[in-house]
């Protein structure tokens, strides 16, 4: 083993794997899959999964330029959509074969000079809608400019349309809900009475492939943190594999005598004698401050032991009075779906926050 890198994520690939075959489940066995491996596939490691899963999907999704470069560069070949492009990177997009979300109209017609003066032919764009999620998207009003703009030219073809729904996990949002896939249906089919030819639809993620298939499977689906285990639901995440577990080593065991103080700002103190573990990783790694003064926990030896004291960058202290171990045993910061909900619920976030925090200082280790 090598010790400089004592800290590791341990990505579990067949866990991986039954997760996406968990989802293929669910759906039609036309139905097109989409894995979105945007921040370092949430958090975990982008280009691995991508090249082990390449043969099992039809698309990769990247939220930015340089996540969908490095997925070229890491000798990915499959399709790769940029959800959220900028005018400025349109250039490279076509440079890396990487396929744009065009969101507005600016977004379109500079596409469409790129596209001219590159002498492109029927390069691929998606279009994306905003149904009510108001965050990125065309509206329903600006379908006739769209028509417009795109039947002048032969540089770029819509391959797909789509939209992304609000609340998919929430199911007293319902009503709303199937009021956005409404919306979209209607403009989907204005759009393409409009154009010649038929893209193909998608709308779900995650939780609208677990909630919403009967109503908005559409041509495709976007799956994202389903694939790493989490369901956003109990019910929905147990039926799913872990994928991550976060490993360090107890550096050092220290005794402290009642009175004293542990860590910065002294914030801990001790009314007994306590036994601590000092174990190699911060919030630098990811590991929230707010996790500190004996909100967060971590395992050792299969026991709880609590974070005492501030969260330094480099490292936390636990305690482990009551906990039998040693200098360089095995600490599990991350254990399980059910450790890292709790822990994410513990400081009122969510998940895909804890996974996308981990930094890239921590060592991402794939096992099978
Ligand atoms: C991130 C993202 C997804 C994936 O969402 P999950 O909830 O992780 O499945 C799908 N579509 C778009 C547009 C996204 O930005």
């Amino acid at each position: 083993m090598n010790n400089s890198h004592v800290t590791v994520l341990e990505i579990n690939l067949n866990a991986i794997n039954s997760n996406l075959n968990y989802f293929k489940s669910k759906l039609d066995k036309n139905t097109k899959i989409l894995v979105v491996v945007k921040a370092f596939g949430y958090g975990s490691d982008a280009v691995k999964i991508a090249k082990i899963l390449e043969n099992n999907v039809d698309y990769f999704a990247v939220a930015y330029l340089n996540e969908g470069i490095a997925l070229r560069k890491g000798g990915v070949k499959t399709p790769i959509l940029v959800l959220h492009p900028q005018k400025d990177n349109l250039g490279k997009i076509v440079e890396y074969n990487l396929e744009p979300t065009i969101y507005s109209t600016n977004l379109l017609n500079h596409f469409i000079d790129i596209s001219k003066k590159l002498k492109l032919q029927n390069f691929p764009i998606h279009l994306k809608f905003n149904t009510g999620l108001n965050r990125l998207g065309f509206t329903k009003k600006d379908i006739s400019k769209i028509s417009i703009s795109l039947n002048s030219q032969k540089e770029v073809i819509v391959k797909s349309v789509f939209s992304h729904i609000a609340a998919s996990e929430d199911l007293n949002e319902r009503e709303f809900t199937l009021q956005q896939i409404n919306t979209f249906n209607s403009i989907s089919k204005e759009l393409i009475n409009l154009l010649n030819y038929t893209p193909f639809k998608h709308m779900l993620n995650t939780s609208g492939i677990l909630n919403y298939t009967t109503e908005a499977q559409f041509d495709m689906v976007r799956l994202g943190i389903g694939l790493y285990g989490f369901g956003n639901d109990t019910k929905h995440t147990k039926n799913l594999k872990n994928v991550v577990t976060l490993k360090s080593i107890i550096s050092q065991i220290q005794t402290i005598e009642k009175g004293e103080t542990v860590g910065y700002n002294r914030a801990y103190k001790t009314t007994t004698t306590i036994k601590t573990a000092t174990v190699p990783i911060g919030h630098a790694d990811g590991i929230f401050r707010q996790f500190g003064n004996e909100v967060g926990y971590v395992y050792i030896n299969n026991k709880k032991a609590v974070i005492i004291g501030n969260v330094c960058m480099d490292m936390i202290m636990v305690n482990v009075t009551n906990i039998m171990c040693n200098e360089g045993d095995e600490v599990i910061i991350y254990k399980n779906q059910q450790h890292i909900e709790t822990m994410a619920k513990a400081i009122k976030t969510i998940p895909y926050e804890l996974l996308t925090a981990i930094s890239q200082r921590v060592t991402r280790v794939l096992k099978e």
